[in-house]
């Protein structure tokens, strides 16, 4: 169906005004300073953090707060701002508890996520949700996003536009949602939040900072469930969520 000029001009309105509210730039850093002490695995130097104030204090919630997460949530259903809009049966804006104290961040949506509508419910997911119950936390006391709220066709990985263009949600959910420790998973989120050169065999397990925030990176599910028969990789993530744990005084 096409859009009358006046839908236009109100999705239009929409976005502008939501771009006034979240200021100017998305970006989940500045660009990298390439300077000598910035070694890739060295913790995220300061000329790699973001110029947007730091999280570390965590506020109680406000019902305003809880809100604009749920505001978040309706935007990126009808959201259109990168191709990836046309491939979608439903944009996926991530799920759980919205004052939690720990978030994880995967890639984006893949083919049974885009059907249902809900992060990780796919094998990998179900992956994941075995991981945070195994770390002792229920699933509503978690929240689950991803970097992409839309499936990449043929699950590629998504473009560096793709991304910067959803990173607005992922930053305002950040924000919003202030949990006490980021675990990014795969290669994808944790390119954003810890930067770095190397394979994530060396990035994972040591703590990265966004924002006062300590990002734990580790690999993705679906790398375990590709890879089944290695118990060294799930024996490394376990590591990686014991830091985590630990972090939380779950251990
Ligand atoms: N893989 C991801 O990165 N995210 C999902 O939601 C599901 C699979
Ligand atoms: Fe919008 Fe993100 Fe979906 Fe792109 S991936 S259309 S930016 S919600």
């Amino acid at each position: 169906m096409k859009k009358s000029a006046a839908d236009i001009r109100e999705d239009l309105k929409t976005h502008v005004d939501f771009l006034a509210e979240a200021g100017a730039g998305f970006v989940l850093r500045r660009p990298e300073v390439k300077t000598a002490a910035r070694t890739a695995g060295a913790a995220v130097s300061p000329e790699g953090a973001s110029v947007r104030p730091p999280l570390s204090e965590r506020p109680p919630q406000t019902d305003a707060e809880k809100a604009a997460l749920e505001e978040i949530d309706r935007r990126v259903l009808a959201c259109e701002l990168c191709v990836l809009h046309r491939f979608r049966t439903h944009a996926v804006p991530g799920e759980g508890n919205h004052s939690a104290e720990l978030m994880f961040i995967g890639e984006g949506p893949g083919r049974d996520e885009d059907l249902q509508g809900r992060p990780f419910v796919g094998r990998a997911g179900q992956l994941l949700r075995k991981i945070i119950a195994a770390m002792t936390f229920r699933e509503d006391e978690v929240y689950i996003t991803n970097m992409v709220k839309c499936r990449p066709p043929e699950n590629r990985v998504p473009h560096h536009e793709e991304i910067d263009a959803c990173s607005r949600y992922l930053v305002r959910q950040i924000e919003l949602i202030r949990p006490r420790v980021i675990v990014t998973l795969g290669r994808t989120p944790t390119d954003q939040f810890v930067p770095g050169r190397e394979g994530m065999t060396t990035r994972r397990g040591r703590f990265g900072d966004y924002r006062g925030i300590p990002v734990m990176p580790t690999f993705h599910p679906s790398y375990l469930v590709r890879n089944e028969g290695n118990r060294e990789l799930k024996r490394m993530v376990w590591e990686d969520m014991q830091k985590v744990m630990v972090l939380l005084g779950r251990k």
